[in-house]
């Protein structure tokens, strides 16, 4: 356990509208998002009081909704100044958000056609530590045995609470073997991603990272690929199979978590996070903070 539970915090949380005492910000038991997952949220970050890629991020949690069947209540404008005042409200310049939106308590069966949609955002201060010596150490991931369901049996474009269920499992798995995160596979044995970030492997001036067709297209996968340009690397995405994993020299995740966190092993196999890890690490410091 680290840290002040999260109901039991202070400050200020939106929620439907209104700016609610943080111990206020609740909701029922029999809420169809609990019980059903219809549940769809984001994770932003704040650099020096602004929102990185705030836009691509309210679009995606619109998205996500739509995919999930269910619209927002609230115009994207309204969200994005609510997001903004509460930054000021809860003294955060550089930190975290966390709008939430999921279905009420109208009707508690599959059906959830009656359901109010509610929407909520919170924040808190979460300063960077981006120390590159600390994090070019890398962080030890194990393969996950549950493997991300294809197309067919998901959406996976929303960011949705159901899709989190075999990633927490994964997490935890790799955790009680002493890993630091867990790399899944999808459904055919391809690599797709860890469990909230996204994967690079580089090799020479390429960097080769998995065609993101049944996992989320992350924020900051996109912002790398967009560096990469910059820096002279060719990207390459393309099938990515475990029995390939040790041809590369560097392997990297990228998430608005976890930005860029260097990767020291898969399983048994070892990289030494160098040169491009440097590189894309300073890179996106000064695009964040730009
Ligand atoms: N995959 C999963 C499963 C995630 O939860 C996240 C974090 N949102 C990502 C990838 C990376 O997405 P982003 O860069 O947009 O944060």
């Amino acid at each position: 356990m680290s840290g002040i539970p999260f109901d039991q915090r202070e400050g200020w949380i939106w929620l439907d509208g209104e700016f609610v005492e943080w111990s206020q910000a609740r909701l029922h038991v029999l809420s169809h998002g609990l019980h059903y997952a219809s549940t769809v949220y984001e994770g932003e970050r704040v650099y020096n009081g602004k929102i990185f890629k705030l836009r691509e991020h309210s679009e995606r949690l619109y998205r996500s909704a739509q995919l999930m069947d269910f619209a927002i209540p609230f115009e994207l404008a309204e969200l994005e100044a609510a997001s903004h005042e509460l930054l000021q409200r809860n003294n955060v310049s550089d930190g975290y958000l966390r709008p939430v939106a999921w279905r009420g308590s109208e009707m508690i069966s599959t059906s959830a056609r009656f359901n109010r949609v509610h929407v909520a955002i919170a924040c808190w201060q979460w300063p960077s530590y981006f120390d590159p010596a600390a994090r070019m150490a890398g962080i030890r991931l194990k393969t996950a045995t549950w493997r991300r369901p294809p197309p067919s049996s998901s959406p996976f474009e929303a960011k949705a609470s159901g899709h989190y269920q075999i990633a927490t499992l994964s997490k935890h798995d790799a955790e009680n073997s002493g890993y630091h995160d867990a790399l899944m596979l999808d459904w055919r044995g391809h690599v797709a991603e860890a469990t909230s970030a996204n994967v690079f492997f580089v090799k020479g001036r390429t960097l080769y990272t998995p065609v993101p067709d049944c996992f989320l297209n992350g924020i900051t996968r996109q912002t790398v690929i967009e560096l990469a340009r910059a820096l002279d690397y060719q990207v390459v995405e393309a099938t990515i199979l475990p029995a390939q994993l040790g041809d590369f020299d560097e392997c990297f995740l990228t998430g608005t978590a976890a930005e860029i966190t260097p990767v020291q092993s898969i399983d048994e196999q070892h990289y030494r996070p160098g040169d491009a890890c440097r590189q894309f690490i300073a890179a996106y410091t000064s695009t964040v903070n730009a």
